[in-house]
């Protein structure tokens, strides 16, 4: 391609809209535009990039043996109330575009495929001698997300590959998923990023496993915990690890003390010149279940630990059954403008007891009267503890479960795991943190939706069997963006050579200049010819401007036909590194050959 006919228009300027390096580059850069919150144009240096990454996810899900087909976007609201996910996806969560035809008939445009592939599965997979059976396809997604941001990092529309695969028993799906595992790391490595596969949460879906691909960098929303032995990676929302040792409470009798002004745990633990490992805090929150149903959730934990909101959605979604509901629909702190809907009195905020009256919700049809109270481990086995009065300005010392508090019934692990925490598998590990970007997220479904939505296969027994199910996503534009915020310097993108647009641009310092012109339409014309993607800069243009082009889209290889002319050699320069050789002109395609070679396996 020639640039001087190429829709070609790169800014100096950062666009104020982009927050993020990757961001910024990619609209400086000309590579993505905006056309309204979280929908791009991909222009095309994107479109190719975009169809590198496709290809190479292409070639590692067909290796696997799966195969591709390509999936409706418009889907039937029946089919998605068949798996009781409408109203969810709709409603609660909204993270689903839905609109009515012409005919009054609801759709939503596919945030997802679980529901279409299941209802395909159930037509066409009849017996147990078609599975196992995996398809995938690369489309285009839609979700409205609250908080589109990042450009394609976080968009309303975008573009995944996503597969599912179909058994008849949970040990053939172990097999897919690790060989997905495989194929995701593959994928992954292929197109030259820095990642790690993490354990993640599987939340309202259970499941057996579940992991995320996390592209290591700074701008990423995940927070990612490992050891340095290697033996464990997981996200935050699912990390496990040992809570420091309890200190011995100080406090042998049961006592009230007035302690002013000791919302906090910090402020609290000055005052009564004690250990948090010695508090029981007592945290609210407000769950909505999807029939409507508010319940206020009190969860005792101890003083030096935070409550992981994932865990706790995922406890009070087991909890559902216990107020008639199948899910949690929202799960907040309540703010004082939620209070006043519910509470019957002002409440002892920041000196709240684990026994904190009922009488403090005026219940009504919409709003349980008791409060679920919840346990965390951490705060079971203290003793002689410090812990709210219920009256503001005073905590209660050296209590005891079953004697002055009685122990919540639910004990529940809801724990938030940190940075320097002992690991579970070896004390001696301590848990480091790192920021990650989720490209890819692997899924063990089980029987979720094929029970939801009858889908059933004739066992070797003769008996009609839900099947078991595996599902296995990868952002290809959030990937594509990605491997931006891993490769850049202040004067542009460094794309991995595998997935550039182009693997090299030459660009002529001076088009009034016969000999370089001539030099530089041969090269384009043989490099193209022998499968080297070359970009010609033929554009009426200072040399200055071409180079800091070339930097700023960062293409890997840059040939400049210039003053080495007169010893028959052309400038060769590597975007990565800067560094610059003179080679011979008729090495120019050997060399460039080896050299991408070489990066891409
Ligand atoms: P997130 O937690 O980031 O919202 P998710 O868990 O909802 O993502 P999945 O449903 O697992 O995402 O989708 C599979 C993959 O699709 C993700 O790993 C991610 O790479 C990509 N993805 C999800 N949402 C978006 C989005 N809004 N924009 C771009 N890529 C996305
Ligand atoms: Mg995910």
């Amino acid at each position: 391609m020639r640039l001087s006919q190429m829709l070609f228009v790169t800014l100096r300027e950062d666009p104020a809209e982009a927050e993020i390096p990757s961001h910024k580059l990619l609209l400086r850069a000309g590579y993505i535009r905006r056309i309204g919150s979280g929908i791009y144009a991909y222009l095309p240096l994107m479109w190719r990039v975009l169809k590198k990454v496709s290809q190479i996810v292409r070639e590692e899900m067909d290796a696997t043996g799966a195969q591709e087909c390509l999936l409706p976007q418009l889907q039937p609201a029946d089919l998605w109330r068949e798996s009781g996910r409408w109203d969810t996806y709709t409603q609660a969560e909204g993270i689903m575009f839905a609109m009515t035809d012409r005919q009054q008939r609801e759709l939503g445009l596919g945030p997802t495929h679980e529901e279409v592939i299941t209802t395909i599965a159930k037509d066409m997979i009849r017996s147990y001698r078609q599975l196992p059976l995996h398809l995938y396809q690369i489309q285009t997604k839609f979700r409205d997300e609250i908080r589109p941001r990042f450009g394609l990092m976080r968009g309303r529309e975008f573009i995944m590959k996503d597969g599912y695969s179909f058994h008849t028993n949970e040990e053939s799906l172990k097999k897919t998923y690790q060989d997905m595992a495989q194929a995701y790391s593959n994928m992954l490595r292929r197109s030259g990023l820095q990642f790690r596969a993490v354990d993640a949460d599987s939340g309202a879906i259970g499941g057996s496993g579940s992991q995320e691909f996390m592209v290591l960098a700074e701008a990423g929303e995940d927070e990612v915990l490992y050891t340095e032995d290697g033996q464990y990676a997981a996200n935050v929302e699912k990390a496990v690890s040992m809570p420091a040792d309890v200190e011995p409470s100080p406090f042998a009798t049961f006592e009230k003390r007035e302690t002013p002004g000791t919302e906090t745990i910090d402020k609290l633990c000055k005052v009564l010149k004690c250990s948090p490992t010695q508090v029981v805090k007592n945290v609210l929150y407000q769950a909505v279940y999807d029939n409507g149903i508010t319940v206020l959730v009190l969860v005792s934990i101890r003083g030096d630990q935070d409550v992981n909101q994932v865990k706790l959605l995922n406890e009070l979604t087991k909890l559902a059954g216990n107020y008639q509901a199948k899910t949690v629909l929202f799960l907040t702190v309540p703010d004082a403008e939620a209070q006043r809907k519910w509470a019957a009195k002002s409440l002892p905020l920041g000196y709240m007891a684990p026994d904190l009256a009922d009488d403090y919700i005026a219940g009504s049809k919409e709003v349980n009267s008791k409060f679920l109270r919840l346990v965390d481990r951490t705060a079971v086995d203290l003793t002689n503890f410090v812990t709210g009065s219920n009256e503001s300005g005073y905590h209660v010392v050296g209590a005891n479960w079953d004697k002055e508090f009685p122990l919540p019934a639910t004990v529940v692990g809801v724990r938030t795991a940190k940075k320097g925490d002992r690991a579970v598998h070896n004390p001696e590990q301590t848990l480091q943190s790192a920021r990650g970007i989720e490209v890819g997220h692997i899924f063990q479904l089980g029987t979720k939706y094929s029970q939801a939505m009858g889908a059933t296969y004739t066992s070797e027994q003769g008996e009609e069997m839900p099947f078991v199910m595996g599902c296995y996503g990868v952002g290809v534009s959030r990937l594509a963006q990605s491997a931006v915020e891993q490769s850049y310097d202040k004067d542009g993108i460094i794309w991995p050579v595998a997935i550039a647009p182009y693997h090299a641009i030459i660009s002529i310092p001076n088009i009034s200049d016969s000999q370089q012109v001539e030099v530089a339409e041969k090269l384009y014309a043989e490099l193209n010819q022998s499968g080297i993607e070359t970009l010609l800069d033929d554009r009426d243009e200072r040399a200055g401007v071409k180079f800091k082009d070339a930097d700023l889209i960062g293409i890997p290889y840059r040939i400049v036909p210039g003053r080495s002319l007169k010893s028959g050699k052309v400038e060769v320069v590597e975007r990565a590194t800067h560094k610059s050789q003179e080679i011979l002109i008729d090495e120019v395609n050997s060399t460039l050959k080896q050299w991408i070679e070489a990066a891409i396996n």
